[in-house]
């Protein structure tokens, strides 16, 4: 068993990187793969640790896109390291703009009324890069909200008052420079795109077409006629059907790594495919 898909503190997660193979070893895993958000800097000390486990590290991150469709796309991209690249590069970029964005996100909050400065925001983020739920998390402690998820849908969510628009990248540009980089990439939750079924179809045939290698189909938090449907439509576009529990520690506590909200299990063989899809 293998779990494809966890966030550390480097990005939204509450684990150093390190805890994830950890974490990976006592649920039982062969293989874990470690995929902040834009960044590739946890991966070294969770190798090491991963090393010292028996366990194998397989190198991540994850990369917001616009594809201007209604809901989110985020693609997960795979045996890329850290260091220069033509994706390494690129996400050096998407870091500063990120930093950009906070900027004027503390500037929307604080327009609004909500009680969170940058230096709570960076403070709550700590080593990590700051993102939205790093605010739904001081929402929710300063009782302005009781919920993350209340956060995101009153206040931080696509469309909401405190949405501030971050850069992303085309999936093109994406899934182009993962495989320049030596890399493969899936779509993750592809349900996140808010489509119905035969639109999401044609939108999976065209990042087939720009060379998606994998469709992440069995999703911590999808039910299992979900991740039968993702399955059977990768199995259509000839793509690997990945599978990961999106581990964020508190960010996400239903979400646990390896077996997700319990009922997760990715086989090895879809790492042995995904390597078979690297340049
Ligand atoms: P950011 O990268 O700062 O824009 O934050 C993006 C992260 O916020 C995503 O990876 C999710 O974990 C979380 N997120 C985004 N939209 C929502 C939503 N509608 N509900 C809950 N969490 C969300
Ligand atoms: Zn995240
Ligand atoms: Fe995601
Ligand atoms: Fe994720």
């Amino acid at each position: 068993m293998i779990d494809l898909h966890t966030h550390s503190v480097l990005s939204d997660g509450s684990d150093p990187p390190e805890r994830i193979p950890e974490l990976a070893a006592a649920a039982g895993c062969r293989a874990v793969a470690l995929t902040d958000h834009d960044r590739l800097d946890g991966l070294a000390a969770a190798a090491a640790r991963a090393g010292e486990l028996g366990v194998e590290l397989v190198p991540g991150c994850e990369i917001s896109c616009d594809a201007g469709l209604p809901g989110s796309m985020h693609v997960l991209v795979w045996f890329v390291a850290d260091g220069e690249g033509p994706l390494q590069d690129e996400l050096a970029g998407l870091l500063r703009a990120r930093e950009e964005r906070n900027v004027l996100l503390a500037e929307r909050l604080a327009a609004l009324g909500l009680p969170v400065t940058l230096a709570e925001m960076e403070e709550e983020a700590g080593e990590g890069s700051v993102g939205r739920p790093h605010v739904a998390a001081i929402l929710v402690r300063k009782g302005v909200v009781g919920s993350m998820q209340e956060a995101f849908d009153v206040w931080l969510g696509q469309g909401r008052p405190a949405y501030v628009e971050k850069r992303r990248l085309a999936p093109a540009e994406a899934i182009g420079l993962a495989r320049a980089s030596g890399g493969v990439a899936a779509l993750a939750h592809p349900l996140s795109l808010g489509l119905d079924p035969p639109a999401l179809d044609g939108v999976v045939a065209e990042l087939a077409e720009l060379g998606l290698a994998g469709l992440e189909s069995v999703y911590g938090r999808y039910a299992p006629d979900e991740r039968g449907a993702l399955v059977a439509m990768a199995e259509r576009h000839g793509l690997v059907a990945t599978g990961g529990s999106d581990y964020h520690g508190t960010y996400k506590p239903d979400l646990a790594v390896g077996v997700g909200q319990g009922d997760l299990m990715v086989d090895d063989a879809v790492l042995d495919a995904l390597r078979g899809r690297a340049a």
